[in-house]
């Protein structure tokens, strides 16, 4: 082992000063919280989702100024796989290369098996599985070329387990664990890694306007639903931040994790250990 690699943290320079990233569906919650540490490990970012144009804009420039780094945005749907390659040839435009490939982007619908709808579960593969294979295949051949790239997936620990009445989801979030294996094994010699992270619980705002209303709808103290209801599979009892599911993604893109390919990382409290 190269002892000299091995630096005192003050003495490190940021680890992804001159790489270039997408995270899709960062405008808010977990993506914007990837966004965020890879900008503050010196990363350019460009930003996509849906949101208010102004907080859109605040946010890039927020992101800029505290870190540094390049950032810009793209508008791209992820339900439409023309728009996702177009998303990735403009990253690959404006920043010389895509080095860092967060594939975030999710909705959820809950219904049971016979009334769940068509076209919510067209969706749902689209959004949290299809666009994960469009954003790959386009850029995949720039990371080949220069011999080194990082496709992180956003799983859920519902990649590994199943809940009732998420069928759709559960179903993309399974085949999004074995999408992460085959792009791993075909790029194993390529200095490119892909893998995936599968949280349980994360604390964001739509998790918190799910607390809110459970909490109104049942008259049951917040602190109980978030106990009782929201966390009764997660052993730790509480949610994972958006900055741990960033840090976990940073360490992904790590010289530490270059022989870490093909792997999911579980950041759920325990849940799927049971
Ligand atoms: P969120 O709703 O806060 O954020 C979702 C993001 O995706 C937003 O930026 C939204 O604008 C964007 N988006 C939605 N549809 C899109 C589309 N068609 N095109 C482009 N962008 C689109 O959700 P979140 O909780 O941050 O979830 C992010 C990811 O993490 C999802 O893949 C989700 O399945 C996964 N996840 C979340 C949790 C959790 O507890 N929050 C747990 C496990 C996995």
């Amino acid at each position: 082992m190269n002892m000299q690699s091995i630096q005192p943290a003050t003495a490190r320079s940021r680890a992804l000063a001159g790489r270039s990233a997408i995270v899709t569906g960062s405008t808010s919650g977990i993506g914007l919280g990837i966004a965020r540490a890879l900008a503050a490990e010196g990363a350019s970012v460009m930003l996509n989702g849906f949101g208010d144009a102004d907080d859109i804009a605040r946010t890039r420039g927020a992101l800029a100024e505290e870190f540094g780094v390049r950032v810009c945005y793209s508008d791209a749907d992820m339900s439409k796989p023309e728009q996702v390659a177009a998303m990735v040839r403009t990253a690959e435009a404006k920043f010389g290369s895509v080095d860092v490939l967060v594939n975030n982007a999710g909705i959820q619908h809950v219904a049971p098996i016979e009334e769940f709808p068509a076209g919510k579960w067209d969706a749902i593969l689209a959004i949290n599985l299809s666009s994960a294979f469009h954003a790959i295949r386009a850029a995949v051949p720039g990371m080949k070329t220069r011999g080194w790239g990082r496709i992180v997936n956003v799983a859920s620990a519902h990649g590994h387990v199943a809940s009732p009445f998420k069928s759709a989801y559960v179903a993309a979030k399974h085949a999004v664990l074995g999408l992460t294996k085959v792009v791993a094994l075909e790029l194993a010699e390529h200095g490119v890694t892909a893998n995936a992270v599968c949280p349980g619980y994360v604390w964001t705002p739509l998790v918190e306007k799910q607390i809110e209303e459970q909490a109104r709808a049942h008259n049951i103290p917040r602190d109980q639903i978030v106990r009782d209801v929201l966390l009764k599979k997660q052993p730790n009892k509480r949610f994972s931040t958006v900055e741990e599911i960033g840090a976990t993604v940073v360490f992904l893109c790590s010289a530490g994790a270059a022989t870490i390919t093909g792997a999911s990382i579980n950041v759920d409290g325990g849940w799927t250990a049971e």
